[in-house]
């Protein structure tokens, strides 16, 4: 396969080179080891660049006076744009992260996905008038915040910017997108699509680069007004000190580690499945992966048994190999980073009942790959049960009863998501309220839809995407009062 690779930054409508004292990114394969390619990187200069651009055209008629139908027209064209493209955007996202092809394939169909559902939401969200309590007509209007910084991480681009930017841009902003060091081209390649399908110029601005070097300048730049983030949970607090500073609004989408739980009367093999499913897909490299399975004593032998077959079953190769399952991790220092932590609990004591290595097939030698591993004889206080892994590492703990269960499960720093499995469905209410979780799925996992809010309780977040609201999250409300007394 060969693609359309952006090796430059968007800003103001067009490819611009990067900052000469900056170095450029160097993508590599992480399935191969291969440089893929260089890609320009920004810094503070074209940071201010960036914004100031932004800025001008978030102020300028053309996008500010443009009516919600044409505003929707333009995202479903975007949208039209991304189908168009959807090979080359998957294999951007392939080649950059790893991940395999069917899910790369399925990120660009929910990215293009998302911006039609925005289209609709800026065509067909109304303001409101609001109850008189005298002579006055009162209204509630909602106004973008004029630059929004859209931030994201490498595990799924695609999906995490179209969140960001098509309600952003719905809402009536402009952007300034910053794709992780790891990722830089599909938001690039997004960019020029959104100025073929008739985005003004200035209104969707691209830099790639590091957090460090630009991620940092955008948030402290007095011109943008709010900060949509999506990544670790020490990135997402200095972003919120910034913030707090500049006292502007901020999104975040943080870490987790979620617990994801099979009672005794549990259809097993649907849970297995689910608990594999739920940590191995994309490599664990998931915000919302259950990585703490928390097994009900009369059930756990037998889910461990199953756990460890399905783990062996797995198809962990190349990310194009015709049936792969499981590729290899985003890069080989976080390959390194999640070897080390299994290495860790297993000197700690902890059973690696599965994985627990690299895998030993030649073609995979040169990869950044880790086997699907699931750890027990552990409890919710080992290290390996707390930190976020975001690697294919299941934590397998046993439980006795619901308040045993509920007291384990909301132990933790995190508040992400969480499964349940019974066939009891009275307490499947039970536990999905008393879960401190943004999601909880009931005998199923992983189901996410633009139509729901998402986001995260304690340290995995602040806000909610998605859903009509989500458009809501990047403006700010303005009451308008018409006097209605005789005008004399
Ligand atoms: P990261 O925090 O290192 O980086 C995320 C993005 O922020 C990157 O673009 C990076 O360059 C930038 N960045 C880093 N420091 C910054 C700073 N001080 N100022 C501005 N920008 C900065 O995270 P990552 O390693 O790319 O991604 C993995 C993390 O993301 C995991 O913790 C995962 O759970 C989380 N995540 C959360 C969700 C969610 O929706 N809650 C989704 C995906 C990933």
């Amino acid at each position: 396969m060969t693609t359309h690779t952006p090796k430059k930054l968007w800003i103001g409508g067009q490819a611009v080179d990067g900052e000469a004292a900056v170095a450029p990114l160097v993508s590599i394969n992480p399935a191969t080891g291969a440089v893929n390619y260089e890609v320009a990187a920004a810094g503070a200069a074209l940071a201010d660049a960036a914004v100031r651009n932004a800025d001008d055209a978030a102020r300028g008629k053309a996008w500010r006076q443009m009516l919600p139908p044409q505003r929707a027209a333009i995202l479903s064209r975007i949208a039209d744009g991304m189908e168009r493209r959807s090979e080359a955007l998957a294999q951007l996202q392939m080649l950059e992260n790893g991940k395999v092809w069917r899910e790369c394939q399925s990120q660009v169909k929910s990215a293009a996905a998302t911006f039609r559902y925005y289209a609709a939401v800026c065509e067909t969200t109304g303001s409101e008038v609001t109850p008189s309590r005298g002579d006055y007509l009162s209204m509630s209007v909602y106004e973008p915040y004029g630059v929004v910084a859209a931030i994201t991480p490498w595990n799924s681009p695609m999906t995490m910017e179209a969140q960001k930017v098509a309600p952003a841009l719905a809402a009536g902003n402009a952007v300034v997108l910053k794709p992780s060091e790891i990722t830089p081209s599909a938001a690039l390649l997004l960019a020029e699509i959104a100025t073929e399908a008739g985005l003004p110029d200035g209104i969707l601005n691209v830099l790639a680069g590091t957090g460090a070097q630009v991620g940092a300048a955008l948030v402290e730049h007095p011109k943008v007004r709010m900060v949509s983030f999506t990544g670790g949970t020490e990135s997402g607090r200095r972003i919120a000190e910034t913030a707090a500073r500049k006292l502007m609004p901020v999104a975040l989408e943080l870490g987790g580690k979620s617990p994801h739980i099979v009672f005794n009367d549990a259809p097993l093999d649907a849970a297995v499945a689910a608990l594999a499913g739920g940590i191995f897909e994309g490599s664990g490299q998931s915000c919302v992966a259950g990585s703490r399975a928390f097994v009900q004593r009369g059930v756990y032998d037998e889910v461990a048994a199953k756990l460890v077959a399905t783990a062996r079953a797995l198809k962990v190769d190349l990310p194009d190999a015709p049936g792969a399952e499981m590729g290899p991790l985003a890069t080989f220092a976080h390959r390194d980073k999640v070897a080390g932590m299994v290495d860790s609990a297993r000197r700690a004591g902890a059973d690696i009942l599965v994985g627990g290595q690299r895998p030993d097939a030649a073609r995979l030698a040169a990869g950044a790959y880790y086997l699907p591993t699931v750890v027990a004889g552990i409890d919710n206080q080992a290290a390996i049960a707390r930190q976020e892994i975001f690697g294919p590492v299941l934590c397998l703990i046993p439980f006795d009863d619901e308040d045993d269960l509920i007291a384990q499960a909301n132990d933790t720093a995190f508040g992400l998501a969480s499964g349940v499995w019974t066939r009891d469905y009275q307490r499947a209410w039970r536990v999905a309220r008393a879960l401190e979780a943004g999601t909880v799925w009931i005998n199923t996992y992983k189901q996410l839809s633009i139509a729901t809010p998402f986001g995260g309780f304690k340290d995995s977040g602040i806000g909610r995407e998605k859903g009509i609201n989500g458009m809501r999250l990047y403006q700010q409300p303005k009451g308008i009062y018409f006097g209605m007394g005789a005008l004399a």
